[in-house]
Parts: structure tokens; C-alpha cells; sequence
């Protein structure tokens, strides 16, 4: 999504550690005008694709699913980093290795807001290696339901989730991918197509 690019272009920093920052527009101040324009963009992609509910994970995911579950009218459900474990039996718990802090984290949706019925959209704003995805979507498979797809603001193409959850059979749609970043002169080079688009384009190879 060019509008995505060229404001991670202009205002997105790269630090070392593989971290992009993009604080300034998307996950402290939010430019809520291009947050529209990215849920517009997944409501166009996913377009004929059933979608129940859209689940995100606290606390940078939330803005982002909120905006967008106003374009497919459907409620928005956040996985909660916990500092209690499920000692009642509520809720669906499991564990999240968070990339940004380098911290494993307890994490619960309750019982009552996930059931077999529903078709559910990810929405997250950045993908690595993939670890907050595969512990919602095993939540998503322990409540019986099914994973629609993913929405992801930034897949950053060099770490290897994108490859992870896509070779199990999930359709992930990245608004920008970012194929290369280079910390010591702020240069940030975007893939051409998702992966996605390049198999659909070629389905010879
Ligand atoms: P993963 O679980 O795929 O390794 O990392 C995804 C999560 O880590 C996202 O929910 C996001 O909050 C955070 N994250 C990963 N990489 C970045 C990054 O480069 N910049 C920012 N701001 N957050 C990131």
C-alpha cells in the first residue's frame, strides 16, 4: 500500500536490533486518516470473505482493529497480556514471546467472546518472527474457530514469520513489507508484492 510506504519512508526510524519505529504515526500518536485508509484496504482484500470478529492483542493492535472493524461491522475482541494465569478456567490462555521486549507473556481471551461459529480476521500491527500470530491463532483453534485471515500494517520480510504462518495454509495480507532496513543510514527498502500477490500473478512457480 504506496500511502503506507511512503509515510514509513518519511517519518519511520530504524534502529538497530531490527526495530522500526513508527511512533510518530502509528503506535503512540496515530494518524487516524491513514489508519482508515489501511481498514478500507483490508476491507477490500478480504472482500467475499466470511468475518465474525476481528482479534487483535493489546496494546498497539487495538487502534488498528478497532477503525478497521468499522468497515466489516463486526465486533473486536483483545487479547490481554495477563498477570494472572487462568486459574478458573475461563478464558484461553497461552504465551507470547514479545519481540519489542524480549519478555514471555501471559496471554487470555476469555471463553464468553470466542465460539466455534466465528470466522476471525488477526489484525496486529507489525509481524517478525511470528510469535504473537501463532498464539493467537492457537487460541483461535482452541475455541473452535476459524482463522479467516491476517491484516498486518508492517511484515518485516526479513525475519521469518511471514514465511511461518503463510506455510500453514493462513492468508496473510501485508499493507507494507518491508524486505530490507538498514539501521546506520536509515535506508528502508519495501518488497514489490506480498507473496500472496506474487503466487496469484505467477502460479507457475
Ligand atoms: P512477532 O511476534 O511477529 O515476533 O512480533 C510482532 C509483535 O512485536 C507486534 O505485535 C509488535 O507489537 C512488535 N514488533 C515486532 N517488530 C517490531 C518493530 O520493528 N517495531 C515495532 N514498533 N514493533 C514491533
Amino acid at each position: 500500500m504506496k500511502l503506507l510506504e511512503d509515510r514509513i519512508r518519511k517519518d519511520g526510524i530504524v534502529k538497530p536490533g531490527n526495530v522500526l519505529k513508527v511512533d510518530s504515526f502509528l503506535n503512540h500518536q496515530i494518524d487516524i486518516g491513514l489508519y482508515q485508509e489501511m481498514g478500507r484496504e483490508w476491507k477490500r482484500l478480504f472482500e467475499g470473505t466470511k468475518i465474525t470478529k476481528i482479534l487483535t492483542i493489546e496494546a498497539s493492535g487495538i487502534g488498528l482493529a478497532c477503525i478497521t472493524a468499522q468497515y466489516f461491522n463486526v465486533p473486536v475482541v483483545f487479547a490481554k497480556k495477563s498477570q494472572s494465569i487462568n486459574l478458573d478456567g475461563e478464558s484461553y490462555c497461552t504465551k507470547i514471546r514479545s519481540f519489542t521486549h524480549q519478555r514471555v507473556y501471559d496471554v487470555i481471551v476469555s471463553r464468553k467472546y470466542l465460539s466455534p461459529e466465528d470466522k476471525i480476521l488477526i489484525i496486529d500491527d507489525f509481524l517478525a518472527n511470528g510469535c504473537a500470530l501463532e498464539g493467537l491463532i492457537e487460541i483461535i483453534h482452541e475455541a473452535g474457530a476459524a482463522v479467516a485471515g491476517v491484516g498486518i500494517a508492517v511484515e518485516k520480510g526479513f525475519q521469518d514469520g511471514g514465511r511461518k504462518i503463510r506455510s500453514m495454509g493462513i492468508r496473510v495480507e501485508s499493507l507494507a513489507i518491508v524486505q530490507s532496513m538498514d539501521p546506520a543510514t536509515g535506508e528502508i527498502v519495501f518488497a514489490d508484492h506480498s507473496p500472496a500477490d506474487a503466487a496469484a500473478e505467477d502460479p507457475v512457480h
